[in-house]
């Protein structure tokens, strides 16, 4: 084989590789933007439940409109954050405002749902299954912390759900024996229930137990462990946080469903290590 050869030959592979190179850069960025996008159309959604569901109103039903007078909204003005900025957090006919935490779950919903793909593309061996698990699984938490913390209310239908389907995706993606479902769920279920009937419904409500229930069947044990722990952590240090800001806070108790949540989704993700972690100081 002469130089000219092999100087063609190099250049032919290394443009190949190039292109494999930048078509795989032009997938994950799609890849990503995609996620931002949809996270942003299931945060539009999420909202509308969430006001839907507290004000009785058919959440399949009728269009999306202004919530002082009623104008449906045309589509350029149903497009998930983005309307917002452009309207500036006001409706285009009553010029009364849309409240802006509509603005900040979509966007909160997107910037997760990015971040879901980043942990699952990056950190875990990517498997698309496990991705609209999480995916469906994050809305789910998104959904419980933002009620739980505006009217302190667990939604059942919405925790029925999530365990119902966290069930089934697990039983086909993760092997998992019958006993560390049962005790995932006895544990998650049963720390509040007992709680509860101690208290008679005082400390905590029914709406945690099912949470608890809920989360049982998404991680079994032992990592249901490590999401009640978790749970107390956070809610000690925003505890402390609040108390060290405003001395009011020692009435108002925020609610446990929005600590779970968080520790939830932390765990989802670094549970394992947190696991690891820990027997590194029993060892
Ligand atoms: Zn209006």
């Amino acid at each position: 084989m002469g130089v000219f050869e092999i100087l063609v030959n190099y250049a032919i592979i290394t443009l190949s590789l190039n292109s494999v190179n930048n078509f795989l850069m032009f997938f994950e960025f799609y890849f990503y933007f995609f996620l931002f996008l949809f996270g942003g159309i299931i945060g539009s959604f999420i909202n509308c439940y969430i006001w839907r569901t507290k004000n009785n109103k058919n959440i399949w039903h009728g269009r999306s409109c202004c919530l002082h007078c009623n104008q449906q909204l045309k589509v350029v003005e149903n497009i998930p954050i983005f309307s917002w900025l452009f309207l500036k957090g006001k409706c285009r006919i009553c010029k009364k405002n849309i409240p802006k935490y509509y603005f900040l779950i979509e966007l909160s919903t997107a910037i997760l749902f990015l971040l879901v793909g980043i942990l699952n593309y990056v950190y875990l061996d990517f498997y698309w299954l496990y991705l609209v698990r999480d995916l469906f699984f994050v809305s789910i938490l998104i959904i419980v912390f933002v009620y739980d913390l505006f009217y302190k209310l667990i939604l059942s239908q919405v925790v029925w759900l999530g365990a119902i389907v966290g069930l089934v995706f697990n039983f086909f993606i993760i092997d998992f024996t019958i006993i560390s479902l049962f005790w995932g769920v006895v544990v998650g279920g049963g720390f509040f229930l007992v709680q509860f009937l101690i208290s008679k419904g005082r400390w905590i409500g029914g709406g945690d137990v099912r949470l608890g229930f809920m989360l049982g069947c998404w991680f079994f044990w032992p990592k249901i462990l490590v999401v009640l722990f978790l749970a107390y952590i956070i809610g000690a240090i925003f505890s402390v946080g609040l108390l060290v800001k405003d001395k009011r806070y020692w009435q108002s108790a925020l609610p446990f469903g929005v600590f779970l949540t968080i520790s939830a989704f932390i765990t989802l993700y670094f549970g394992n290590n947190i696991i690891e972690w820990y027997m590194s100081f029993l060892i």
